[in-house]
């Protein structure tokens, strides 16, 4: 069915899958047919190698297709396993839950799925089932998937819109105890829902709020969920983003990395009086679960993951090529003023463009900002890819930020090849008839034409 279809790729998601996929990927020059993968790195069908600073929006985090994790992959196939049998209780689901509770302090269970919404889903059923009240509360700018449940509680118009009526859930602003403590007033809310740092913008918390925000739910009867699929295991230089402040959520959830980079899979941790409202009796053995939940294959590949985190040190490498990284861009910082700030954890990084004090420079932000906030970090990204083979992303719609989420196995040499290209492209961005002109003039008429 494949054969002659292999670069075909553009064609077939054009002709049958999203219709704008292929038609935003040829506007901004993204239109490469990717033929191999390994650790930080790809190769395309010319044999050009990119180096990987987006790992798969963070699944990649051990690195393309690591050996360790391809082995178990192998094992488990070659031993013919009784899998998803149902009615029993195998062991691998066993063995990873006892691996990421070790790990993550203060939760007792896992519920196992196959994604990142998915655990999201499951710690909003959670919440209401174990506080008996309705409502969620959750930051602008939040991202925690895109199902119903999920949508209900992201922070951002542009996903929302076309799907209304959501769940009567509340939002509030990122970082803001007293309107928190406002809705929790009400006293019909189930929980906090938050991202230890926030994927859309690299948004940091101000320095004590998850410990003040935990506080505060305690005192109403809420719950804290803590929604680490994009910040766990490893990703900010601790094993879950929470322990950067010590608090003890509730509710962890959990997915991406997890998957080795190979299979879907996510978890919802929680605390054991959590399980015991919602799995309260026999009759409810079942009253939260999915078909393919703990299938061994994903297992497999959690376990493999750990344990190249664990025996490859990647924690304390996210926490030292980060450090190498975010010098290296203040340092730049200091040169471009077109570069506001740079901020992040291990290997969450976030580069925002502000308006630049030159006249020149202001002229142009303006004009791109009239255009389509975020043209600008857009504008850097694209040759980033196209002419120095650095894959990154701007960090959500109409943002001026760019987040950098390479897998945590990079090296010094990796951190001082990405320093380098966006050097070359940050100093052409700011010359005049630079790529303002070239990129910015495509981008325009592509953002004029939506
Ligand atoms: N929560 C967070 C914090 C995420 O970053 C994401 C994915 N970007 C999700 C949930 C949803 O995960 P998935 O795409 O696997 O459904």
């Amino acid at each position: 069915m494949l054969a002659g279809q292999l670069d075909e790729g553009q064609r077939l998601h054009a002709e049958h899958l999203n219709p704008q996929l292929s038609k935003m990927l040829h506007a901004i020059g993204f239109d490469r047919v990717f033929r191999r993968g390994e650790g930080a790195h790809l190769w395309d069908a010319a044999g050009e190698r990119y180096l990987d600073f987006l790992s798969g929006f963070g699944v990649h985090a051990v690195g393309r297709n690591h050996p360790v994790v391809r082995q178990a992959l192998h094992q488990i196939l070659d031993a013919e396993l009784a899998d998803l049998v149902q009615f029993d209780a195998p062991a691998l689901p066993g063995v990873l839950a006892e691996q990421l509770l070790a790990r993550a302090p203060g939760m007792d269970r896992v519920y196992f799925c196959n994604s990142g919404t998915e655990a999201v889903e499951a710690a909003l059923k959670f919440a209401r089932c174990a506080t008996g009240k309705p409502r969620v509360l959750f930051c602008d700018h939040a991202y925690h998937g895109l199902t119903l449940g999920s949508l209900s509680v992201n922070g951002a118009p542009e996903f929302r819109e076309g799907f209304a009526p959501l769940l009567p859930d509340t939002q509030i602003p990122f970082g803001d105890l007293d309107a928190l403590d406002r809705e929790l007033r009400r006293g019909d809310v189930a929980a906090f829902l938050v991202e230890p740092i926030q994927g859309k913008g690299v948004n940091i918390p101000p320095a004590g709020f998850l410990t003040a925000a935990q506080a505060l739910v305690r005192e109403h009867g809420a719950l804290l969920i803590a929604d680490e699929v994009q910040t766990g295991l490893g990703r900010t230089g601790r094993w879950f983003a929470y322990q950067h402040e010590n608090v003890q959520p509730d509710i962890v959830t959990v997915a991406k990395a997890l998957s080795g980079g190979f299979v879907p899979v996510g978890a919802t941790m929680a605390r054991a009086g959590i399980f015991e409202r919602v799995y309260s009796s026999l009759d409810r053995v079942f009253v939260h679960a999915s078909t393919f939940a703990g299938n061994a294959l994903a297992m497999a590949a959690g376990l493999a993951t750990i344990s190249v985190i664990e025996d490859e040190g990647l924690i304390a490498n996210a926490n030292a090529r980060g450090g190498e990284l975010v010098d290296g861009l203040r340092a730049l910082a200091a040169s471009h003023p077109s570069i506001a700030d740079v901020r992040g954890r291990g290997l969450m990084i976030g580069i925002e463009f502000g308006t630049p004090r030159t006249v020149r420079g202001k002229a142009m932000w303006t004009t791109l900002n009239a255009a389509r906030p975020g043209l600008f970090a857009q504008m850097v990204v694209v040759p980033l890819f196209t002419q120095h083979r650095v894959l990154t992303q701007v960090a959500g719609d109409h943002m001026a930020v760019i987040k950098l989420l390479p897998p945590l196995t990079i090296t010094s040499e990796d951190a001082r090849e990405f320093l380098a290209a966006f050097a070359s492209v940050m100093q052409t961005a700011e010359r005049p008839g630079g790529l303002a002109l070239d990129f910015g003039k495509t981008l325009i008429k592509q953002a004029l034409h939506r």
